[in-house]
């Protein structure tokens, strides 16, 4: 792999924004990581562990000559960061995002952006129920997806110049439009979170019930199926307000079906239990 960037900013600094750090040091995809944070001691531990060539202060002072700047830090903060950085963006750079949630990004971001930057945004679809600056790895992004989502009009050459860093950051790389990649997310990642959170709440109210049980005998579904709880709060807290509508429309498909098996439960419908694991098992194992 060659340098694909000359100076790239990365914004917030931590699980992915980390694991750029080290997979573009792995690929040689950059002359300059210059790395921010907002609170001092991440600045601090990312100094500490050497994860960019340069800490910077200020958002500010890290865009300043930027041919790449990378927008990691929550959703909800998304906005702010963009305003921040405008004025500071050098021209014909590009901007682009690792949000969990497209359109409500682009609609934070984008009228803050300058004609003069490229707004590619961005979704590696790859992460652990680990954050902050010593959680990344440069293996994150290997042979997992990341979607672009380049508004229309965007230049292709920007475009095509950002899959190259993401590919030498080791991801396949696809372009989708917003809505769909919404949409999608909230059937592959947003509600399977929230019902993982909704288990563990659940397990906790039993467990003045049964004491120790549901952590001593978890090794039977709960520890696996739960494992995204252990998510961060403000990450996942921003994902359900930003993408409302899609995740709103997944969880009542969601409720239909669970509801379908509760009455079967209740009226001992074997047949309706065991065609749908058999349907679903064999989708389910479709996925490897
Ligand atoms: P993280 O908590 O590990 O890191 C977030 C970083 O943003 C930290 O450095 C924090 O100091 C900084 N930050 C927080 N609030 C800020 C603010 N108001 N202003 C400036 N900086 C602020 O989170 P992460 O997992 O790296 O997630 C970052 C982004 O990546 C999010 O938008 C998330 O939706 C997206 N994402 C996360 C995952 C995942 O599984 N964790 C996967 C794909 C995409």
């Amino acid at each position: 792999m060659s340098v694909i960037y000359d100076r790239v900013a990365l914004i917030g600094l931590g699980l992915i924004a980390g694991s750029i750090a080290h997979a573009m040091r792995r690929g040689g995809l950059a002359k300059e990581i210059v790395g921010t944070a907002r609170s001092s001691e991440t600045r601090a531990i990312a100094a500490e562990i050497n994860l960019c060539d340069r800490i910077t202060e200020t958002a500010a002072e890290a865009v300043a000559g930027a041919d790449l700047v990378v927008l990691a830090v929550p959703i909800g903060a998304m906005a702010a960061v963009a305003a921040d950085i405008a004025p500071h963006l050098a021209a014909g750079a590009t901007v682009t995002d690792v949000g969990s949630v497209k359109q409500e990004v682009i609609a934070q971001v984008g009228p803050h952006l300058p004609d003069h930057v490229h707004f590619v945004p961005g979704h590696p679809l790859a992460g652990t129920e680990h954050s902050g600056p010593r959680s990344g790895f440069a293996e994150l992004f290997d042979n997992r997806y990341t979607l672009l989502t380049p508004p229309e009009g965007t230049d292709p050459a920007a475009t095509e110049r950002l899959k190259n860093l993401w590919i030498g950051c080791g991801a396949l790389v696809e372009e989708m439009d917003p809505d769909h990649h919404d949409l999608v997310l909230a059937v592959t990642s947003h509600t399977p979170h929230l019902i993982a959170y909704t288990m563990v709440g659940v397990a906790d109210d039993l467990r003045r019930v049964t004491d120790s049980e549901v952590i001593k005998y978890s090794a039977a579904g709960f520890r696996d199926f739960t494992r995204i709880a252990a998510s961060d709060p403000t990450m996942w807290r921003d994902v359900f307000l930003s993408n409302k509508d899609a995740t709103l429309e997944i969880l009542g498909r969601f409720t239909e079906e669970l509801f379908a098996l509760q009455r079967a439960i209740r009226t001992g419908d074997g047949e309706h239990l065991h065609d749908y694991f058999t349907r679903t098992r064999a989708i389910r194992r479709g996925i490897i």
